[in-house]
């Protein structure tokens, strides 16, 4: 088969072939390996590419299966790591000069998952230094560049995985999404991506951000593929207090008539582009064409989320890296005569401006004097926040919005303007203070022909429910028949 042909296959087409013995893991991995050799250096989407392992790792797959092995459908399929997600001997820098020779002791939860599957990891990719970001701009090392237009941003701040899956140098990707990382990327870079429930995947091994929303999830070429990576990655761990015991059923027989899709108008604001718009109404004509009932549902609290995530993430943020202190972990300065200036200055070099920012933010936003007017009060917008969503999923399956504003933006445009980057999270946000599943499907692009994604919001544990929905979409767009 040739390179070309092996770079388009999805994961359920990959892992017919290997299964077939047509192709062999070997084969698979050598394209990808190559063709980040050959693209990576325009793109950016690695940080670490692990040649080697993943070449051993294929080699054992196909001895495996050679020898009549019972193996899983991912076993030989090559996939990228997100830089925030610990991998036993190999470097997870977090995208931050702290960590740029940490070497973690052991894999995280979804990594001994994969590994016991007999996925290939190629590599660890780029981000916003601890995930804190919506462009891959604020990785310590480089700037990731969006595949279908090297002068604009991948997004962030899982930019790198995004990147790797739309730019063929892996199958899919793990990213992790604290206010919007994988969705927001996916949808600049033209994949899927899906954030699932709040403790539906261990956290175990995931360097913290912002603990009560941190979620692991995956990227990847289509929502059949992203559905057969969670189902493997999901489920119950004692090493992470917050993982659920209730498990997630990835199977849903819902037809898109049956489907109830809620629209809420206070998404619709001004400020959206007008191309985006566009292809969200095309979605939602689409859905109606099928027989699915649209309602206008409200979320009056959702003019103070992206403020509430804000102070929260930060809050969090600032004691989760109090830990990076120069003593234990990572970087430490050479210059210092005494332990604050030990702290004081490992932490000044270390730290990126935007974690610098967050850190300080967050420090404000907790501190006595201003705890019940920063803090408490945004703790109080995230419950209502929550008991609106409660509201509307009495009446709907899913909701269906913008993931972004826009689409991807030029490299540099937002640079100087923290302000005007936090907006683009303005509708990812409150699945993340809601603890909800929410999933970015391509839709669509618009006039320099860069893609749209929708997104779609679903009740607690309600991913298949947005996989199948998700997949209507993407018959559409491909010109299919449901
Ligand atoms: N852009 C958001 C932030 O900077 C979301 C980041 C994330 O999901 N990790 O906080």
């Amino acid at each position: 088969m040739k390179k070309s042909e092996l770079l388009s296959l999805n994961l359920l087409e990959a892992s017919e072939l290997l299964n077939k013995k047509e192709i062999s893991s070997k084969e698979l991995t050598t394209a990808y390996l190559e063709n980040i050799e050959e693209n990576d250096c325009k793109i950016g989407a690695y940080i670490t590419v692990t040649s080697d392992l993943a070449l051993q790792t294929a080699e054992k797959i196909d001895t495996m299966r050679v020898n009549g092995e019972n193996l899983s459908p991912l076993a030989g399929i090559p996939f990228s790591v997100k830089d925030n997600i610990c991998t036993k001997g190999i470097k997870t820098t977090c995208a931050s000069e702290f960590l740029r020779d940490f070497t973690p002791v052991y894999d995280a939860h979804v990594i001994e998952r994969l590994k016991n599957f007999g996925a290939v990891m190629l590599g660890k990719t780029n981000m916003d230094e601890f995930g804190m970001g919506s462009s891959n701009e604020n990785s310590a090392f480089h700037i990731t560049k969006n595949p279908r237009d090297f002068e604009r941003v991948a997004g962030g701040s899982s930019g790198g995985s995004a990147a790797s899956v739309a730019g063929k140098e892996a199958l899919f990707s793990l990213g992790s999404d604290t206010g919007g990382s994988i969705r927001l990327p996916s949808s600049f870079c033209g994949a899927v991506g899906m954030k699932p429930t709040y403790g539906a995947v261990s956290r175990y091994g995931l360097v913290a951000f912002a603990s009560s929303f941190d979620q692991i999830g995956v990227i990847s070429r289509n929502a059949a593929d992203n559905a057969a990576i969670l189902d493997v990655i999901s489920g119950w761990d004692c090493r992470d207090s917050t993982s659920s015991k209730q498990s997630l059923n990835l199977s849903c027989d819902i037809t898109a008539e049956k489907l109830k899709i809620g629209i809420v108008r206070e998404f619709f604001a001004d400020g959206i582009d007008e191309d985006v718009l566009n292809c969200i109404q095309n979605a939602i004509e689409f859905y109606k064409k099928c027989g699915a009932s649209i309602d206008y549902v409200s979320l009056p609290s959702i003019k103070s989320a992206l403020w509430a995530y804000y102070i929260i993430s930060s809050a969090e943020a600032s004691s989760n890296l109090a830990r990076f202190d120069g003593v234990r972990y990572g970087r430490r300065d050479e210059n210092y005569s005494s332990i604050e200036e030990l702290y004081k200055n490992s932490r000044t070099n270390g730290f990126g401006e935007e974690v610098k920012r967050r850190i300080m933010t967050g420090t404000f936003a907790l501190s006595a004097g201003y705890y019940e007017n920063y803090y408490k009060k945004a703790q109080r917008i995230r419950e209502k926040i929550k008991s609106e969503f409660e509201e509307i999923f009495k009446k709907c399956d899913v909701i269906i919005s913008p993931v972004c504003p826009t689409t991807a933006f030029k490299i540099g445009e937002y640079r100087d303007n923290p302000e005007q980057m936090y907006l683009s999270d303005i509708y990812t946000v409150p699945a993340n203070l809601a603890g909800l599943p929410a999933i970015s499907v391509p839709f669509g692009t618009d006039r320099d022909n860069l893609p749209v994604g929708i997104q779609l919001i679903g009740r607690p544990f309600g991913e298949a429910v947005l996989y199948k929905s998700a997949s209507f979409l993407e018959k559409e767009a491909c010109g299919d028949d449901i």
